[in-house]
C-alpha cells in the first residue's frame, strides 16, 4: 500500500502536471471505484485543480466549486501519467483523468478491486474521510508521545493504525522500528520517554529520507515503479537476508496476507530481542492473528549475533522474566512476550495493561 514516501512522490509529480489545469473529463471503468453519488462525477468536469493534498493515505485534488476529488489507492492501486486521451488499460485499468497536459491513469493490479474514488463538496464532507491520524512529521515530541501512549498496542500496530498515525503502513513501519531499534511487539505504553523520542526521530528520518530518495529516483519523471519492496530497505521484504547492521538473518511474523519483518538486533544492544525467543504470536481476540514462520527460527545464538557480541563475557545470559538494565537506564523485562501453549500467545492488537 502506498505510504507517506510514495504518496509524497505522487503529489510532487502531479503538481507540475495538473495544478491550475482544468480536469477535462473522468473516464471510469471500474464499477466499484466511485463511492459517492452526489455530487455527480460529471460536475468535476471542466473544473481547475487549485491544490493537491493528502489526507492520511488519500490523495486529494482540490477543484474549483469547493469540490474534492479524493483517491485511495489501497494496496495495489497505482497512478500513471500518459499522453492526453490515453485509453484506460484493460483488466487492471480503473479510471482515467484527462487534462490538457496529459492523462492520469489509475490501475489496480489485483483481482480484488479496492481502490476508492470520492467526489465531495465542501470541507465538512471531506472531514468525514479523516481517520484522525497524526501527521508524524508535523507532530511535536510531546504530541507524538501522547499519540504513542494513547492506547496500549504493539508498536507495529501503533504506527500503522490510521487513527493514531497518518500514512504509515506495513513497509515503512518495519523500517522505522528497525531504525529505532525497537521490537515490533514492544508495547506502546511501556516505552520510556527516551524510547518514544527515539521512535519519533526514526519515524521522521525514515519517512523523510525515503521521500527524498524516491523523488530523486523519479528524477522529474512520473513515478511508475511504486512498490512496498525496495532493495535498499533494511528489513522489509528481506526475510532471511542479512540485517545491514548486524548481519543476522531478518525474521518475520506472518499474519493473514501480510507480514512484519524485523531483525533480532532490535530493542537493545546488550540483549536479544524479546521477539527472538518467542516467535509464536497469535491471539484469539486480537484483530490480527499472528503466526510465526515455521522456518523462521534458527537457534537464538545464531539469530542474535550482535547481542551476543555486545554482551560482556562475564555477564550471564539473562533469564526470561528477570530484568536487565537497558541502555536508556530503565529496567526492562527480558524475553517477553512469554511463550504460551499452542493456540495461545501474544496479541498483536490491543493488549490489556497489566
Ligand atoms: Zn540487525
Amino acid at each position: 500500500m502506498p505510504e507517506y514516501p510514495d504518496l509524497t512522490v505522487y503529489l510532487r509529480a502531479l503538481a507540475p502536471r495538473v495544478l491550475e489545469q482544468p480536469l477535462e473529463a473522468i473516464r471510469v471503468r471500474g464499477p466499484a471505484l466511485v463511492r459517492t453519488a452526489e455530487p455527480a462525477l460529471a460536475e468535476a468536469a471542466g473544473k481547475r485543480v487549485l491544490a493537491l493534498r493528502r489526507l492520511g493515505k488519500r490523495l486529494i485534488l482540490v477543484l474549483e466549486g469547493d469540490l474534492f476529488l479524493v483517491l485511495h489507492l489501497m494496496v495495489a492501486g497505482r497512478l500513471h501519467w500518459r499522453p492526453r486521451g490515453a485509453p484506460v488499460p484493460g483488466r487492471v485499468g480503473l479510471a482515467a483523468f484527462d487534462f490538457p497536459t496529459g492523462t492520469l491513469v489509475l490501475t489496480e493490479a489485483s483481482p480484488k478491486k479496492r481502490a476508492q474514488l470520492h467526489l465531495l463538496r465542501g470541507a465538512a464532507a471531506l472531514a468525514t474521510l479523516d481517520r484522525g491520524g497524526t501527521e508524524p512529521l508535523e507532530a511535536t515530541p510531546e504530541a507524538f508521545r501522547a499519540v504513542v501512549r494513547r492506547e496500549n498496542h504493539t508498536l507495529k500496530r501503533t504506527l500503522t493504525d490510521p487513527r493514531l498515525f497518518a500514512a504509515i503502513g506495513n513497509a515503512y513501519s518495519d523500517e522505522i522500528l528497525h531504525r529505532a531499534r525497537l521490537s515490533p511487539v514492544a508495547l506502546s505504553q511501556k516505552l520510556g520517554d527516551t524510547e518514544v523520542e527515539t521512535l519519533r526521530r526514526a519515524t521522521v528520518d525514515v519517512l523523510t529520507e525515503w521521500a527524498e530518495r524516491l523523488t530523486a529516483e523519479a528524477g522529474g519523471a512520473f513515478p511508475e515503479k511504486v512498490t512496498a519492496f525496495r532493495e535498499a530497505m533494511a528489513v522489509h521484504g528481506r526475510y532471511r537476508k542479512p540485517c545491514p547492521d548486524c548481519g543476522a538473518p531478518v525474521q518475520r511474523i506472518a499474519y493473514a496476507d501480510n507480514e512484519t519483518n524485523y531483525c533480532p538486533c532490535v530493542r537493545r544492544a546488550e540483549g536479544c530481542s524479546p521477539t527472538a525467543r518467542s516467535p509464536a504470536f497469535s491471539s484469539r481476540t486480537g484483530p490480527g492473528r499472528w503466526r510465526s514462520s515455521r522456518r523462521a527460527a534458527p537457534p537464538l545464538g545464531r539469530r542474535c549475533q550482535a547481542a551476543r557480541e555486545a554482551r560482556p563475557r562475564s555477564s550471564p545470559t539473562p533469564k526470561r522474566g528477570k530484568s536487565v538494565h537497558s541502555p536508556v537506564g530503565r529496567s526492562v523485562p527480558v524475553g517477553f512476550p512469554p511463550p504460551k501453549g499452542k493456540g495461545q500467545g501474544f496479541a498483536m492488537g490491543s493488549v490489556r495493561q497489566a
